[in-house]
């Protein structure tokens, strides 16, 4: 297992973290919980959990493992997260860590997150006076949280805002071997400032896997496009975890097997994937985001080609792909939009600036009967 310094907090932590999202649900808390400790065993230090998680049953499995492992307390860290909207002033935020802490049956949470900012009205909305982030720096005085740490879906150029105001220790982020073009802007500016980097979602939301065959230019020699992407956050530098949602304890095993031979990407590699992505994925929007700034009417384009690559993927349906818009709307690549695809007025500026030439004005016609049809249902 490979250990690095999270930020400036003087803690190392395995690369490699324990995601708490996809427990096996058909298994009891008690397996569950004995997955965790395994982990454990093999060297990761980074427990990952919130409520809702898993029928809002993953911090109490972290709490069952943890109520067995009271004497390896100081050998791994628990984190934990609750969002602005929810626990939106001083009393509601303390009520909740007081919740988490009874479930994870612990004194201490190690970081506690400001959980899934989408949109940076979410986060002022954090640091309102009276708000949230007030009440995590009581429950911080009070010894109650050690760390306060934040969770975000927003574009690099507004994390970096976010950060250079020097109220977090470290940052949760979605980030990949597919969408690192367009995700990396967050990653650096966490990295210099110091601050530690968590990679959640490093197998992109289980597209490496699933595509395998597709995706095959991705690997090294004698490892498969799924290890590679672990090893490509794994092994980043600028990376401090890398989540991983662990189910069988085959899962850990490879994830601990990567972490232990994890070769950095060269910059000939990362080259290497840059072409091949743009080469072999042709009808993929790649996330590069050298289409962002082009459009008059400030239409999220990467984020609804992204969404759009599903249907390219996975063959959705028509009803399948306005399901997946509700999501992403809500929670996804386009959380924080500022218009809809039906907002386009066909100039092509995006078209021209797109490296993988495609086809945006046609995709978004297609994705405006999706909204309509989610507007009306
Ligand atoms: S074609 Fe549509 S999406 Fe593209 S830049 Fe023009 S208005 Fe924006
Ligand atoms: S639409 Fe094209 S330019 Fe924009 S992010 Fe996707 S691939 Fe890159």
């Amino acid at each position: 297992m490979i250990y690095k310094p999270y930020g400036k907090t003087g803690i190392e932590m395995s690369a490699v973290g324990f995601g708490g999202m996809q427990f096996d649900m058909t298994r009891s808390k008690e397996e569950n919980a004995g997955l965790v400790q395994y982990a454990i065993d093999k060297g990761i230090n980074y427990l990952d959990t919130a409520p809702g998680y898993c029928q809002d049953q993953s911090e109490d499995i972290f709490g069952l493992a943890i109520q067995q492992m009271t004497h390896k307390r100081d050998d791994f860290y628990i984190s934990t997260k609750a969002m602005p909207e929810a626990f939106d002033t001083t009393e509601k935020a303390m009520g909740q860590v007081d919740k988490s802490l009874k479930r994870l049956k612990v004194d201490t949470i190690d970081f506690y997150h400001v959980w899934c900012v989408r949109r940076l009205d979410q986060y002022e909305l954090a640091m309102k006076p009276g708000g949230q982030y007030e009440g995590l720096l009581k429950c911080k005085e009070q010894g109650k949280i050690k760390h306060i740490v934040i969770s975000t879906h927003l574009r690099g150029p507004e994390v970096k805002t976010i950060l250079e105001k020097n109220e977090f220790s470290g940052v949760l982020l979605g980030v990949n071997i597919l969408n690192f073009l367009y995700r990396w802007q967050g990653v650096q500016a966490a990295n210099e400032m110091g601050l530690g980097v968590v990679a959640m979602n490093p197998l992109a939301g289980g597209v490496v896997p699933k595509h395998a065959d597709r995706l095959s230019f991705l690997a090294g020699v004698g490892e498969t496009p799924t290890e590679a992407a672990l090893r490509f956050c794994i092994s980043c530098p600028q990376i401090t975890i890398t989540l991983n949602g662990f189910t069988t304890k085959e899962h850990i095993d490879t994830a601990c097997r990567v972490a232990d031979h994890a070769k950095p990407f060269t910059a000939e590699d990362i080259e290497r994937i840059r072409r091949n992505v743009t080469q072999n994925m042709d009808r993929l929007c790649t996330g590069c985001g050298y289409c962002m700034g082009q459009c008059p009417k400030d239409i999220p384009i990467p984020g609804l080609m992204q969404y759009y690559n599903e249907k390219l993927l996975h063959g959705k349906t028509d009803a399948e792909m306005v399901e997946q818009l509700k999501f992403h709307q809500e929670w996804g690549l386009i959380a924080d939009r500022k218009a809809n695809a039906a907002d386009c007025v066909q100039c092509g500026r995006c078209e021209l600036a797109c490296t993988q030439h495609l086809d945006i004005i046609n995709r978004l016609d297609e994705i405006t009967n999706w909204e309509n049809k989610l507007k009306s249902s």
